[in-house]
């Protein structure tokens, strides 16, 4: 059993340490909605009122926060992780930032010789609730290793991507992927209805043919092909419009930095822009089939 402190109990987070706090581990949370902590409470954890609270006498530190600019202020800041938890204590951020702000953040926890990991996930909410996140881990080895065994807690599989922020790296790479599938994926399925080709002929040929890939199989954004998709239930996020687009904006801001080439990701970002410019961010990303149909 780990004495963990848990700051950032959102839709993700609380989830995740409801997970630990099943597990038998001690979970003391933070939150600057008090309605969180109280929640987590209710499911057996203890509340604090600071982040020191949640810091003091953790074995661990998670957090799970919205943006790069909320990490550094947890982190970095005064009264934060850095400044209040003990020696030995292991940091592990799950949320999803920038790779130099986590590259940042982990220089400054080494420079105090603390153990530190980012540790991104892919699954959402229902992954988060299920304890089947993938978690993909930047770090050095004694660090992922002595990681391990909690994010098994709350996930099914951790992948140990390379060193610090190599788990960031991982996860805006991927969510680039799955942006610009699930874009071209609803394309096709406009194209074939304006083809005369049935969307159910399109999904039993393509799903089985060269075309196959995750937007299509697990997550189709045309209701009635695939019992998990969004789409069945009116598009309700699942993974929001606007996480998507954050994502994508992470991945553009990285391929500027580091001058990679990436024309079809620059597209991905302009089209979700584009969408929740136009409507509702808190739709689920792949009614972005929505958008491109003119609804
Ligand atoms: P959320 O907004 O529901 O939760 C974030 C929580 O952090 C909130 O409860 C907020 O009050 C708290 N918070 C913000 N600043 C704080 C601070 N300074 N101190 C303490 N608490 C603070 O977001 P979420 O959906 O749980 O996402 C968290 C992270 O996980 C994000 O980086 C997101 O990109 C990533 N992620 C989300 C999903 C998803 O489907 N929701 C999937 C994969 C990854």
């Amino acid at each position: 059993m780990a004495k963990v402190g848990f700051i950032g109990l959102g839709n993700m987070g609380m989830p995740m340490a409801q997970n630990l706090l099943k597990a038998a581990h001690a979970v003391t949370g933070f939150d600057l909605n008090v309605d969180a902590t109280e929640r987590l409470a209710a499911s057996g954890g203890s509340t604090a009122n600071s982040i020191a609270d949640a810091c003091k006498a953790a074995e661990v530190v998670i957090t799970m926060l919205p943006a790069g600019e909320q990490v550094r202020e947890v982190y970095l800041g005064a009264g934060g992780v850095l400044a209040t938890v003990e020696p030995e204590t292991l940091l592990i951020d799950c949320s999803t930032i920038d790779v130099a702000t986590a590259r940042e953040v982990a220089q400054a926890a080494r420079d105090k010789a603390l153990a530190m990991v980012d540790a991104p996930v892919s699954g959402g909410v229902a992954g988060a609730e299920a304890a089947s996140l993938t978690f993909m881990v930047g770090g050095d080895d004694a660090a992922f290793e002595r990681a391990r065994p909690l994010l098994e807690t709350m996930g099914k599989t951790i992948v140990h991507a390379g060193g610090p922020g190599n788990g960031q790296a991982a996860k805006i790479c991927n969510n680039m992927i799955l942006g610009a599938s699930m874009i071209v994926v609803s394309e096709a399925f406009l194209l074939a209805e304006k083809l005369g080709l049935e969307a159910q002929k399109l999904f039993d040929i393509s799903s089985k043919s060269s075309g196959q890939c995750w937007s299509m199989t697990s997550y189709c954004p045309v209701p009635g092909l695939v019992p998990t998709s969004p789409a069945n239930r009116d598009y309700k996020a699942g993974f929001t419009a606007a996480m998507m687009l954050k994502d994508l904006k992470l991945a553009q801001a990285a391929a500027r930095a580091t001058r990679a080439t990436t024309p079809l990701g620059a597209g991905a970002a302009a089209v979700y822009e584009r969408f929740i410019e136009s409507g509702d961010s808190s739709v689920d990303f792949s009614g972005i089939i929505r958008y491109l149909r003119g609804d």
